[in-house]
């Protein structure tokens, strides 16, 4: 059995237990409206199992994130093929986010957004449109702002738990907003953060190649493809970061070439929570719908 056929067996696995779980209630209160007294005697039943359900649900949520860090932790070794995983920071802006859609679109790729929460929620309509339109929504705190999210592992946690609220309630679901990137990356720098954010139910990743947008108020096109070539020469596996943040002009014109580029180098792309075999193994789909997305 591959790695990753284990990992589905278990994801399903999983997801059955879950999904008893959350019957129990949801039975329970259909109940409530039939009839009273009946309801108070199943409650009584269920009270002395409570402790038990909510440590089984904690324990499988454990589960479930210790997985999937795994796999960003691993994503760079590869399985001898080459993917390119497009992340798009600091989003959503109306005047760039919607052009790097419409660009995605044209070329039916799907991509992952690490939106930042204040942004969401000035912007809910693109929200939605990211998330109809397949592509992966990531966690990028509520604020961005340095100062206030690294000065302890609670302020931070509560930005993501803040930013997961505000996509809840755009989305009208409880979208699975598991995946996070933190503000400026973290590459092994404070070990506190990374623990903290995985035992609270969240996993991170970095990136290994950039358009290096970042690294100028309004650079070139021709040096953020440059850039690109650069940073993902000799790799099997890219995880680029970009920015589609207000201003971010260059990134839109030279996402279509650097698309283009990584086509041509036999790159296939896919969203950050696709396993790499995806694409040969076409039984493989983690969800068929975005509304089907919800917390485990
Ligand atoms: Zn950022």
């Amino acid at each position: 059995m591959s790695r990753w056929n284990f990992i589905r067996f278990f994801i399903v696995l999983l997801s059955i237990i879950i999904i008893n779980i959350i019957n129990i209630p949801n039975t329970r209160s259909e109940v409530i409206e039939i009839n009273k007294d009946e309801i108070t005697l199943i409650r009584k039943a269920f009270e002395p199992y409570r402790d038990v359900t909510e440590g089984m649900y904690r324990e499988v949520k454990n589960q479930k994130i210790k997985l999937e860090q795994e796999h960003y932790d691993n994503i760079y070794k590869g399985s001898g093929r080459k993917v390119a995983y497009l992340t798009f920071d600091d989003g959503p802006t109306p005047n760039i986010t919607t052009q790097i859609l419409d660009i995605l679109m044209t070329e039916k790729i799907e991509a992952t957004f690490f939106i930042i929460g204040k942004n969401a929620k000035q912007y809910p309509d693109i929200i939605k449109r990211i998330n109809k339109e397949g592509h992966l929504l990531g966690n990028h705190s509520y604020s961005h702002s340095y100062k206030n999210i690294y000065q302890n592992t609670d302020i931070y946690i509560e930005e993501l738990i803040k930013t997961e609220e505000v996509i809840n309630d755009i989305l009208q679901t409880e979208y699975d907003l598991t995946l996070t990137r933190f503000p400026g990356g973290m590459f092994g720098s404070r070990p506190a953060f990374i623990k903290a954010i995985n035992e609270a139910g969240y996993t991170y990743i970095d990136w290994n190649a950039l358009n290096g947008d970042s690294e100028g108020k309004v650079l070139p096109k021709e040096h953020l493809v440059n850039r690109l070539i650069n940073s993902s020469r000799g790799k099997e596996v890219l995880v680029i970061l970009m920015h589609d943040a207000g201003g971010k002009i260059t990134t839109v014109e030279a996402l279509p070439e650097i698309m283009e580029y990584l086509k041509a180098e036999g790159y296939v792309f896919l969203r950050l929570d696709q396993p790499y075999s995806i694409k040969e193994n076409s039984d493989y789909i983690i969800r068929e719908n975005n509304s089907d997305r919800r917390i485990i």
